[in-house]
């Protein structure tokens, strides 16, 4: 088999992995996270007393649940997910919301930061005293106009635009 080819998960292994927020806490407790082949028969279940001991208990003193999320994927996804723990930090129920795009500022930083490092090769490369004043004026610009991101392993400022130039 070609190793690169994608692993399908045979159809009777995924489902959804589901999210139950607790209107109050029971304990510790604030959250189940279940898998089930079918999420509606096994909230039903849930509510008839079923399927989980946890959910049995929360029954019993009184607390009732939400469906806040649900991902689909095998039980392998459900494993991931308990595994990166705090579920309230994916419920939406407690106020999470969605990630900014992180990506997005990055890339216009790196944008900055290679357009800083062609301006500096430039300035080298030139020896006309007008085109030098020019490409100044844009270092500043750009060097005042934007926050400083660090690069890793370079904690201030001053010293990642050092970094950039050298
Ligand atoms: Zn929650």
């Amino acid at each position: 088999m070609d190793s690169a080819s994608p692993v399908t998960v045979p159809d009777r292994y995924v489902g959804t992995v589901y999210l139950l927020h607790f209107d109050r806490p029971y304990r510790h407790a604030r959250h189940y996270i279940g898998w089930a082949k079918n999420v509606t028969s096994r909230l039903a279940l849930h509510e008839a007393g079923q399927g989980a001991r946890l959910l049995q208990v929360v029954q019993a003193a009184g607390i009732t649940w939400t469906l806040a999320r649900t991902w689909r994927g095998s039980r392998s996804r459900e494993r991931q997910i308990k595994r990166m723990g705090g579920a309230a930090r994916r419920c939406p129920l407690c106020g999470v919301r969605p990630m900014p795009d992180r990506s997005a500022t990055l890339d216009a930083g790196w944008a900055r930061a290679y357009r800083l490092r062609e301006l500096i090769d430039l300035w080298w490369e030139t020896t006309d005293p007008v085109q030098r004043d020019r490409i100044d004026a844009e270092i500043t610009a750009l060097t005042e106009s934007t926050p400083c991101t660090p690069l890793p392993g370079v904690t201030s400022p001053v010293d990642s635009l050092a970094a950039w130039a050298a």
